[in-house]
């Protein structure tokens, strides 16, 4: 065994093979794999194995397409079969939403070119005549559908990763992970040491156990899970060619052909929770006890779609464990906190996405990024708030909703609250419908009734019209938004200046009581983050970014040293902040501050810690909603005392309390973008409009990426489009986020937001074309049917910052 290796990827899964595999394909070779068992021995040699290309998120759809695709390849490669069916999936509308979640995913298959697309009853009746189509509203078809031998999956990698040098140990489990003083770790087995630069946990249903050799606490749980595979049937003996899988997923089961009969899998809504306190290190190629009552209501449903499944007797019952996360998508990256520890933990379709893992994985090790935005599936998406209480109830909803469809603006209550703020108790008697953000509760809207929810679907809800109203209360009075989600550091010390000015793109505030915006560069010159940067002394900084992406930016900041004697420190718990804007708030607040906030002693992009109500805050003239109007940012025990100031300071000019939906909608309205929608490390500064944000005359983190980048033409620009009102009226729905844009039949780009623009009257949507300008008109895809919509050349909302800065 060597003592020495690039990177040691300890679990011989589908995924921990396939990662190995990737390590080698993009040129590392001397890595090593450490099996524990026989390869295989976790969740993946009792896999069903389906793999589908489609998923609503649009990077996930890329990196299960390239999955598809390479297991035909990866066999030819490697000379070892993969077991590999393709005779294609249908997939089953029963409901008007599932008609549009599938016809929204045909028109994104269509712009990425895959392939997937809607054809008639008739012709599903020819490909799979077993099937009952009475009440199915429609079918799309996905002719790459079918399913692999997970066995084989996984020793295919395995053998191409030998052959490019990789080693592979199996029976040696791992018994440690320390990371040594150079920063390098040394991974202890049985049989001897290795020394390595990167850990890689794919340890599956024990990645909890690994990651705690290194102290690391990741949030995953796993569950039963089951699937029964029929007798030999005549109806598909006799059919000629192998029957497509079939994803009904109103009736919650998965469904395709197994040898001569079918199998049939369930998320079933009574649920079973497995090894809350830990995978138990004795178990391997084990099952559980069948338990087939639990998932009658999903069994029947097949059964009264394919009516011959009720008369096949059961060959075999499959109950094994799966492991999740909170919202079932993988946890992938490098632990922020540590040196060189990757996670790729808590994957459900293994088999749709093994490949474009692998890649990512191997990309983000060895290249330092990935060539998607991975941010929904980083690891770095939860923190420690994401506690066992939280995880257990999520992964239980997860679960028991897997098929059920994930609608736009989409808030599930399971597991919460986890975070509140002081005045969580007073915005929900006022009304506050809440939203999930980076663990806090955190108002979306206001409704006239505590305790309202949310409706959900793909149209305008019953939120639609009450946020309209808190818009135009803003826009023709004042609101107080509740930003405390942002994020907030204090950077302080006589280097400060010297080393912001290293990390970020811009140059930093010479003058105290002076603000920037701000992007952060990532390893590849796209836009790792977007933050104001306020001096508020000569040695003292805030700085204010996305809150969600707080853990994810922690990998930037560390890359720079800190100077001696300067500190940069989270505020994001200790400060919480509100947004007064719109044409009163002046007014508003000069009721409750000695300051003077006229424009002249207070302009646009200055700051100052000043007293509100007799509560310190720094206030900084900047407003997200492109209005004029101030951030306070106070102490989070005077949150609600500051509230309460406000709220009552906002009564005379019936000024009250806006949410994020809200503000969604007022950014947009401005042409705003926003982090992990409009700025992402997938663009470079140019195509976002952030290139004047870029000062090539100085040094900061990953300048040489953004020379690069900005030596290119943008590949695409990023516009505000105004969709046609007569399409959007008949629809009643508004763009989102996703849905590709087509010129001609030609598709030219995709939405990043989508909102209604309540004060301006225009159904809105920000996106990414490219060969399109201002004036062109274009289709958007909403619900998947075309919508017509005009590129703006300005916003509608002060085009030329007057109110802004006024
Ligand atoms: C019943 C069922 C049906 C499924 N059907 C499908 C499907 O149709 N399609 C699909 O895509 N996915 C399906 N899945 C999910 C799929 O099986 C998983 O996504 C996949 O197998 C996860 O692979 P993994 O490599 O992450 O983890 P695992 O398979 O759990 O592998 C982890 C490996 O790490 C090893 N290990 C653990 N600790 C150590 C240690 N200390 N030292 C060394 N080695 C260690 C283990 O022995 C194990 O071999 C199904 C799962 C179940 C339970």
């Amino acid at each position: 065994m060597r003592t020495e290796a690039q990177a040691v990827v300890i679990g011989g899964g589908v995924i921990g093979c396939s990662i190995l595999y990737h390590l080698t394909k993009l040129g590392w070779s001397d890595v090593v794999l450490l099996e524990r068992d026989e390869l295989t021995s976790g969740s993946t040699w009792h896999a069903a194995a389906n793999i589908h290309g489609l998923h609503d998120s649009t990077n996930i759809s890329r990196i299960q397409h390239y999955t598809m695709t390479l297991y035909n390849a990866l066999e030819e490669e490697t000379g070892q079969s993969c077991g590999v069916f393709q005779p294609g999936s249908l997939y089953l509308a029963q409901t008007e939403e599932r008609e549009h979640q599938l016809k929204l995913q045909a028109a994104k298959a269509k712009l990425y070119g895959m392939n997937f697309y809607e054809i008639s009853i008739d012709e599903a009746k020819k490909l799979n005549p077993l099937v009952n189509y009475d009440g199915i509203r429609c079918v799309m078809y996905e002719p790459d559908g079918g399913n692999v031998d997970p066995s084989g999956v996984t020793n295919a990698y395995a053998v191409g990763a030998r052959q490019r040098g990789a080693e592979i140990h199996r029976f040696t489990p791992v018994t440690a992970t320390e990371q040594q003083d150079d920063g390098s770790w040394l991974v202890k087995t049985p049989k001897g040491d290795i020394r390595t630069k990167w850990v890689v946990n794919a340890a599956g249903l024990w990645g909890r156990e690994v990651a705690a050799l290194a102290g690391v606490e990741l949030p995953l749980q796993p569950t039963e899970h089951q699937y029964f595979v029929t007798e030999t049937m005549t109806d598909v003996a006799e059919h000629g060619s192998r029957l497509p899988s079939v994803s009904d997923r109103d009736g919650e089961y998965y469904l395709r052909q197994e040898g001569q009969g079918l199998l049939v899998g369930a998320y079933e809504k009574d649920m079973k929770i497995w090894a809350e306190e830990g995978t138990p290190l004795d178990f391997a190629h084990d099952l559980f006890p069948d338990d087939l009552e639990r998932i009658e209501e999903n069994m029947m449903n097949a059964i009264e779609r394919l009516p011959a499944v009720g008369e096949a007797g059961i060959k075999r019952v499959i109950n094994g464990p799966m492991i999740w996360s909170p919202d079932s998508n993988v946890l992938m990256g490098p632990v922020p906190e540590l040196e060189g520890y990757f996670c790729c933990n808590g994957i459900i379709p293994g088999f749709s996405q093994s490949g474009g893992m692998g890649l990512m994985a191997a990309q983000w090790i060895i290249e330092g990024e990935t060539q998607y935005d991975m941010f929904a599936w980083d690891m770095a998406r939860f923190d420690t708030w994401a506690t066992k209480a939280f995880t257990k109830a999520r992964v239980q909803d997860q679960y028991a909703h897997r098929f059920a469809i994930h609608f736009p603006n989409e808030e599930r209550s399971a597991g919460r609250p986890a975070r509140t703020r002081p005045i969580y108790e007073l915005q929900s008697e006022m009304g506050a419908v809440f939203g999930l953000n980076a663990g806090w509760e955190h108002p979306l809207w206001f409704a006239d009734q505590p305790g309202t929810k949310d409706t959900n679907g793909f149209t305008r809800q019953n939120w639609w019209a009450p946020v309209g109203e808190e818009c135009k209360m803003l826009r023709d009075r004042a609101g107080i938004i509740d930003i405390s989600n942002f994020a907030k550091y204090r950077c302080k010390g006589p280097g400060a200046a010297d080393w912001l000015n290293a990390v970020f793109a811009n140059n930093m505030p010479k003058t105290v009581g002076r603000s920037c915006l701000t992007p952060l560069i990532s390893k590849r010159g796209g836009i790792a983050g977007d933050f104001t940067v306020t001096r508020t002394a000569e040695d003292e900084f805030w700085v204010i970014g996305s809150g969600m992406a707080e853990r994810y930016h922690k990998r930037f900041f560390k890359e720079v040293p800190l100077p001696e004697g300067t500190s940069f420190v989270s505020m994001t718990e200790a400060m919480c902040g509100f947004n007064v804007a719109g044409p009163k708030s002046r007014e508003m607040l000069q009721q409750l501050t000695n300051t003077s906030l006229a424009t002249e002693d207070f302009p646009f992009m200055r700051s100052a810690m000043i007293e509100v109500a007799g509560i310190e805050v720094l206030a900084l003239r900047v407003s997200f909603t492109g209005d004029l109007g101030w951030e306070l940012h106070c102490k989070s025990e005077d949150q609600l005392r500051l509230y309460s100031a406000l709220l009552q300071a906002g009564q005379p000019f019936t000024a009250g309390p806006v949410g994020s939906r809200a503000l969604m909608s007022l950014r947009v309205e401005k042409g705003y973008g926003s982090w992990s929608r409009e700025y992402s490390p997938e663009y470079w500064p140019q195509e976002v409009g952030l290139d004047r944000l870029c000062k090539l005359d100085k040094d900061f983190l990953n300048k040489s990426a953004a020379v690069s980048a900005l030596e290119n033409a943008a590949r695409e620009q990023l516009v505000l489009l105004h969709l046609d009102e007569a399409d959007v009226s008949a629809s009643n729905a508004d763009a989102t986020g996703g849905e590709p844009i087509f010129k001609n039949g030609e598709g030219i780009g995709r939405v990043t937001s989508g909102a209604y623009g309540y004060s301006v009257g225009m159904s809105l949507a920000l996106g990414y074309v490219k060969n399109a300008g201002p004036g062109d008109v274009v289709d958007v895809m909403v619900l998947g049917r075309p919508h017509k919509a005009t590129i703006l050349s300005e916003p509608p909302f002060d085009a030329d910052g007057a109110v802004l800065r006024g």
